[in-house]
């Protein structure tokens, strides 16, 4: 819960400058749905440190700071705007990635310690996850990924 609070922490103040370097407008406006959707998700990952009766805090995620200093890298070295908008969207993927496996593996452990009171809090944000990693699919083989090539 700490290390995906602090991920989500940092997905939130990341997301705004890939936003602003994306090109494609159904990329834009993707991210800019699920820089929302995640404002909503640290909100929801309080309720559930609440129903502990836990205050939030956060510990650092080493995996989400290399996964955000690749995407950060990578966009350095792309200078075309549709091989931008590729290099976003893999790093995108690879957030949206990681937080699946965090929130399947809260859910299954929830799940086990007899609470589905916050197994289902949780899988209403691994559902987001989902989705978003979908629509950024979507996106790449719709058009990105050709324009880029
Ligand atoms: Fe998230
Ligand atoms: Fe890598
Ligand atoms: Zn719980
Ligand atoms: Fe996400």
């Amino acid at each position: 819960m700490q290390d995906i609070y602090y991920a989500e922490q940092q997905i939130a103040k990341n997301l705004p400058t890939m936003i602003q370097k994306a090109s494609d407008p159904q990329l834009k406006q993707g991210l800019e749905h699920h820089l929302r959707e995640t404002q909503n998700q640290i909100q929801r990952l309080e309720q559930v440190f609440k129903m502990h009766g836990q205050t939030a805090k956060g510990t650092t995620c080493a995996a989400m700071d290399g996964i955000l200093e690749e995407a950060s890298d990578i966009l350095g070295v792309a200078n075309d705007n549709d091989v931008k908008d590729a290099a976003i969207i893999s790093a995108a993927q690879a957030v949206e990635h990681y937080e699946i496996t965090r929130y399947g593996t809260l859910i299954a452990f929830a799940k086990q310690l007899g609470r589905q009171d916050c197994a289902s809090v949780l899988q209403q944000t691994l559902d987001e996850e989902h989705a978003a990693d979908r629509k950024l699919t979507q996106i790449a083989e719709a058009r990105v990924n050709r324009k880029a090539a």
